[in-house]
Formats: C-alpha cells, structure tokens, sequence
C-alpha cells in the first residue's frame, strides 16, 4: 500500500491530488520551485521541499531533484499531475528503479501513445476508428501520392506533437510541399525531431474525447466522454459532460470500444482518447496517458473521484466501481480561469487584490489563488477551474450564469468576462459549435459598449 505521496506538479492540480490524499488518509509531500514558496499546496501539504530556481527545467522538470526529495521525505509514490513529467517515459522508469511507484502507466504504454504513429497503429490495432490518412511517416518525395490517395484537404502533423505544434493544412496540390517542409521544420524546433505524417483534414469537427481508468490486470471502464470543441489554439476554453452533439447509444457505444480497448492493451490509470466527431463518425487523433485538465466536469456527472482511482489502481487495489455500476447524472461545463487579457489573451501576472470563490449547489472551484497571491510569470497561466453541475444543461448553464456574476478576482486580468459573453450566446446555448467556432468568434470586432 502507498503511504506517502510526493506531488510533483504545482498549482490547482497539486491541491487537487492534495485532497485526494487527505481523504485515503495518506501523507503527501509538495515540491516547489523558489517562485511558489507560497503557494497553497506548499502551506497544506503535510511536508514540503525546494527542487530549485523557477524555470521549470531546473525545478518542475528536474528529474534528479524529484526523486531526491522522495529520498528525504521517505515517499513511496509520485503523482505527477498533468504537463511536467505525466508523460515522461523516462521519468517513469527512473522511479521504477529505484522503488518508487509511479502513479500513472506503465512507461510502456506512455511511450507507444507519446509517439503518434504508433499511438495511431496501436489504437487501430484495438478496434479504435481513427483518421484516415497515411500508413506512417511522410516523407516530401512521397507526400503528393498519399495525399491523393486521402483526398485534400490533408493535415500533415508531428509524429512527436503537442499542444498544436507542427500542423500544417494542405488544401490542394499546389500547397503541399511547402506545407509539409514547414510542418517538420516546425516539429524539429519543437521536439528535436521532424518525422511528420499525414491525415485528411476534418472541416467541421468537434472536439469528443472519453474517459478511461484500468486496472493494469485486463479490466477497465469508461466514464463516458467531455465535449472540449471550444479550442484557442488548440488549447481547451470551456469543456461540457456530456457532449450536446451525442444521446446515450452513442456514448455508450463509443464508451466500450475505448473500455474494452483499455481492458485489450491491460492499460493501467486514468486516461483520455481523443476523437474529432463529424457527421456522426469518430476519428481518434490521439490518447493522453495521464489525469486530465478537464477531469472535474466527468467527476461531476458521475461522482467518482479520479484521483482515488489513480491512487487505487497504482496501489493494486483495483478499481472501485464496475461499468454497470456507474451512473451518469446531470450536466456540468468547466471553464478554465486563465491570468490573461480576455480579448487578447496575454498574460497578466501580478498580485491578486481581492478574491472571492462563488459557492452553492453543485459549484466547485479548484484553485491555488487566494487574496494576496502573487502569480508569477514562469507557468502556464491558469489559475482556477470553474466547474457547475445541474441536473440538466438548461440548469447547469443557468447556474453558471449566476456563479459567474458572484465571482470575484481583483489585480490581475482574467479571462471570466469571455465566459460571461459566451453564457448569453445563443450559439453556446444551443451547443451548436465546432473546434472553429471559438476562433471565429474571437476574431469578430468587439461590440461597441455604446451600442
Ligand atoms: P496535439 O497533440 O498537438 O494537441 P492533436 O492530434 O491532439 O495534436 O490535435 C490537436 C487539435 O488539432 C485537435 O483538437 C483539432 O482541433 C485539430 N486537429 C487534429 N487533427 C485534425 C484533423 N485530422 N482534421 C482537423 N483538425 C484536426
């Protein structure tokens, strides 16, 4: 059993892992950098330990201060949260060797999903629907073939992506190569490496993608799926479970295949396989082998703890709860609060004057921040996560609307007046929007107050 666990992330999901660890009664061990020696996981935490200066590389990232911290501390496990080292292979085994469990896959699994061929293989391997589009890499002097085999529009993507990085569209013959020389010379100053494939490019998808937990012995179970279409960037805004595109035979359906894919691979942890869903089809594009950003909207409608799973799991406990056991009730939307312009989207670190969370039923607000906290400019600018649960979208969406106008964060800028414009949309309303509506609609010229 694990009866210590070092947490090494920082921020809303270091006290969101925090929490879960209270609750099972196991001690915990925050890391910082200098930046966040007073940040909230560091003050809740049972114990704490510098790993070093604040870029990440040298304190977040740092592999060797990390496990040295579990040395001092006596932690038998890590939980690494999300970004950082959730999806290092290498940091997996490093724990691995020296006796320390880490909560997540095994380094296996985490290397065949962080390469995105292989990923694309394995999943099709498992009875996974995926994208069409080329057997592996593409290279320039066969690219014009595969891509008149797929048909243009094509996408051609990093092999070795994230966050968006490396993708270029091609719509026609006359834009491929040089769509397919930026895209790796792209991936190359991204990841140090250049190999790019290719896919036919969806018009109008939106972003569906399900949750999964195994148990690392063969069972596993989904917990249905978080509509994420509303993007910047590539980077999610605003998540709803479940999506407003898909009824019940649909989910469950989709549901099971990535459940009994998962039970296939004897997958251990929490994981999330992402699909574009267009036209009533599902395209998978890739799996995230760790905990996810959007976790919360999926505890909400089911009521299971994730990080209880995680920790159950990697403790050989098995899962809680059998598929026929879960039930989906209700609706809930997260929006992620960023320390950002709301118009343009830069960041805005800074002291926090004044901070005041909403409450009442079916309102959770995961968030380090607190009156006085000091953000600084090193990390990724979220701050805190809003999540609303109703028994309805109707109810939920109401519910949002009243919590928005009770939330209070003075200083800095925030991204909240972007949720109160997109609450009174009528397009948001309905749930009619794809992975561009957001961009679309950003790029519209703000209403004149005046008007
Ligand atoms: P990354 O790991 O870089 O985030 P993904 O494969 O997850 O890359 O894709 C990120 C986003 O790019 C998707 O959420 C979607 O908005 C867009 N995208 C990816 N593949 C396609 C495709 N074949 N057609 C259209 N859009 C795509």
């Amino acid at each position: 059993m694990i009866s210590k666990i070092l947490i090494a992330n920082r921020g809303e999901i270091a006290l969101r892992v925090l929490r879960a660890c209270k609750e099972l009664g196991i001690a915990t061990v925050a890391v910082h950098s200098t930046a966040d020696a007073d940040a909230m996981h560091v003050r809740l935490a049972d114990e704490s330990v510098c790993i070093g200066p604040p870029p990440s590389r040298d304190s977040y990232l740092n592999i060797h201060q990390i496990v040295a911290a579990c040395e001092i501390t006596g932690a038998d496990a890590v939980h690494p949260g999300y970004g950082f080292l959730s999806e290092n292979a290498k940091f997996a085994d490093i724990l691995d060797a020296h006796g320390i469990t880490f909560i997540g896959p095994t380094a296996d699994h985490i290397r065949i999903m962080g390469d995105k061929i292989t990923a694309k293989e394995t999943a099709k391997s498992l009875g996974i629907p995926v994208v069409p589009g080329s057997a592996g890499e593409v290279k320039p002097e066969n690219a014009l073939e595969i891509a008149r085999e797929i048909g243009f529009p094509v996408l051609i993507k990093a092999t070795a992506g994230g966050g968006g990085r490396g993708m270029k569209v091609a719509r026609n013959e006359d834009d491929l190569s040089e769509a397919v020389s930026t895209a790796r010379s792209e991936a190359l100053a991204a990841f140090g490496n250049d190999a790019v494939y290719m896919e036919k490019y969806l018009g109008k998808p939106r972003h569906i993608e399900i949750q999964v937990v195994g148990d690392g012995e063969g069972n596993a179970i989904h917990l249905g799926e978080r509509d994420c279409s509303l993007q910047r960037r590539h980077q999610k805004v605003w998540e709803e479970a479940n999506s407003p595109a898909l009824n019940v035979e649909q989910r469950m359906k989709i549901g099971e295949i990535c459940a009994d894919a998962m039970r296939k691979l004897k997958y251990r942890g929490a994981g999330t396989v992402e699909f574009l869903y267009e036209n009533g089809e599902f395209f998978f594009i890739e799996m995230n082998t760790r905990l996810q950003v959007e976790h919360p909207i999926t505890e909400a409608i089911t009521g299971i703890d994730l990080v209880h799973e995680q920790i159950r799991v990697a403790s050989g406990a098995g899962l809680s709860v059998t598929q026929d056991e879960i039930v989906f009730s209700g609706h809930a939307i997260e929006c992620r609060i960023n320390a950002e312009d709301p118009r343009t989207f830069v960041p805005s670190p800074g002291t926090i004057t004044h901070f005041h969370a909403p409450g009442g039923l079916g309102v959770r607000v995961d968030s380090g921040a607190y009156q006085g906290y000091k953000i600084p400019p090193y990390y990724d600018s979220l701050i805190g996560k809003l999540i609303v649960h109703g028994r309805t979208r109707v109810e939920c969406m109401m519910r949002l609307r009243r919590v928005l106008d009770e939330f209070v964060i003075d200083g800095i800028k925030t991204t909240l007046p972007l949720f109160q414009d997109l609450i009174n949309n009528q397009d948001i309303a309905n749930g009619d929007y794809d992975i561009h509506w957001l961009e679309n609609y950003l790029a519209q010229p703000a209403a004149d107050p005046a008007e």
